[in-house]
């Protein structure tokens, strides 16, 4: 007997069909005697219709309140899978975040978990029930609710499997695999058998939205057995692995993009030792999280210095830089948040030179200019102007040979 944790995104459960499709998938798994606690999404725009409603009683909705808006998404279908598992005659219980308990952190919109009291599961797996818990919600110690950010039931159904020690934790959702790419980016991109944990840790920071970032840090640090698959469709999906050696060997592994980013740059900076924080500690002051800096060799003894915040945080950062443009005695400020990163993934890079390259050059080629660059061990990553993404990634995805099966490369 083996234990799974399921976690069913929203467009699984968008449907009171497609609620009752994931109540008879789970009573097969559940008649055949393993035990199962089962994660679930919001019903699809759902998460996004409940922020809407909030917007329209505040410009900036008080975070607690959301936090109790927003977790009415999950509960809504947890209990009504929880009912379908109930008419097909297998006994099933359904919970709250809180109910269960996932204590979190007190940062609401974003908490983190904290604890899991795995008790009350247990005892319902022994008396042969299955578990429907509601995914991207908890609460803090004071017993507020939170919830995880956007993406989280990712976290929730990983966090489980960890707490449980389940066998293996599945990710149900509309594709059928980690792709290469976005495959509504790229339909020529193709599904990995297995991805390594620091590849797929990289291409969710990256941008790409198929697992959230944490699910993905927590998978790796406990060691869980993580496997992202179709809803839809019977198949095994894609492993993500520890076992580099067990990969295929390719330079790339993956495209992520992120449209995410606003870029801000001040020009003519004074070239003087404390420069830099002048401008980012008033932004970090205001929690504005900072992604990517470029500062530039200065010539005149002045230097323009770019960096890219998150779009929500756009018109905020460009407030703070004028004031700090205006307190430094620079030159401007100026502003973009048409731009989108494109970044490539891979651990055959840490061993191959010319991959950076090779990627300036087929940009180039396309006539797609390059605004900025970073790199890391595994990945290297540059903005472009928003409209070419599409151009941008598909160029990529054929110049890495990534829709053909990789031939072997040593690593
Ligand atoms: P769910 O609602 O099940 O959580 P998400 O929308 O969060 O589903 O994630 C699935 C989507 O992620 C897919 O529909 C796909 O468009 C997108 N996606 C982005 N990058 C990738 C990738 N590299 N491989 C597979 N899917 C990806
Ligand atoms: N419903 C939440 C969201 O749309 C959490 C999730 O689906 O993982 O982000
Ligand atoms: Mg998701």
């Amino acid at each position: 007997m083996a234990m799974y944790v399921y976690k069913f995104g929203g467009t699984s459960v968008g449907t009171v069909e497609r609620i009752k499709a994931v109540a008879e998938k789970v009573k097969a798994v559940h008649d055949s005697g393993d035990q199962l606690v089962i994660v679930l999404s919001a019903m699809s725009g759902e998460t996004n219709r409940l922020t809407d409603l909030a917007k329209q009683m505040q410009d900036n909705p008080v975070s607690r309140e959301m936090d109790v808006l927003l977790s009415t998404g999950e509960q809504v279908t947890v209990a009504l899978l929880s009912m379908a598992l109930q008419e097909l005659g297998c006994p099933a219980c359904s919970y709250t975040g809180a109910q269960v308990r996932i204590e979190t952190d007190s940062a609401h919109t974003k908490a983190r978990i904290k604890r899991i009291d795995d008790a009350r599961i247990h005892a319902d797996l022994a008396a042969g029930k299955v578990v429907v818990v509601a995914g991207f919600q908890g609460m803090d110690e004071q017993g507020n609710i939170t919830t995880l950010g956007r993406g989280g039931s990712d976290t929730t159904a990983v966090a489980l499997a960890a707490a449980l020690k389940a066998d293996e934790c599945h990710i149900y959702t509309d594709v059928d695999g980690v792709y290469t790419t976005d495959p509504r980016i790229e339909p020529k991109a193709r599904r990995l058998d297995k991805i390594t944990f620091e590849e797929m840790l990289e291409m969710a920071s990256l941008g790409t939205k198929i697992l959230q970032i944490r699910s993905v840090e927590f998978a790796g640090k406990y060691n869980v057995a993580l496997r992202v698959l179709s809803s839809f469709s019977e198949g095994r999906g894609t492993l993500i692995t520890y076992e580099e050696s067990e990969v295929e060997q390719a330079l790339i592994s993956g495209i992520a993009f992120n449209k995410d980013e606003a870029k801000l740059t001040i020009t003519g900076v004074p070239d003087i030792p404390g420069a830099a924080f002048k401008i980012l500690g008033p932004i970090a002051d205001a929690n504005i999280e900072i992604d990517m800096i470029i500062q530039n060799v200065a010539d005149d003894a002045t230097t323009d210095f770019t960096f890219t915040v998150h779009r929500n945080d756009f018109v905020k950062a460009q407030e703070i830089l004028t004031n700090i443009c205006n307190n430094l005695e620079a030159r401007a400020v100026t502003a973009d948040d048409s731009i989108v990163k494109v970044s490539i993934v891979g651990v055959g890079m840490r061993s191959h030179a010319g991959i950076a390259s090779k990627m300036f050059e087929v940009l180039g080629q396309e006539a797609i200019n390059i605004r900025m660059i970073s790199t890391s061990e595994i990945k290297i990553s540059v903005v472009i102007d928003e409209k070419y993404l599409e151009l941008a990634v598909r160029t990529l995805h054929k110049a890495f040979d990534l829709d053909k099966e990789p031939k072997e490369v040593s690593v």
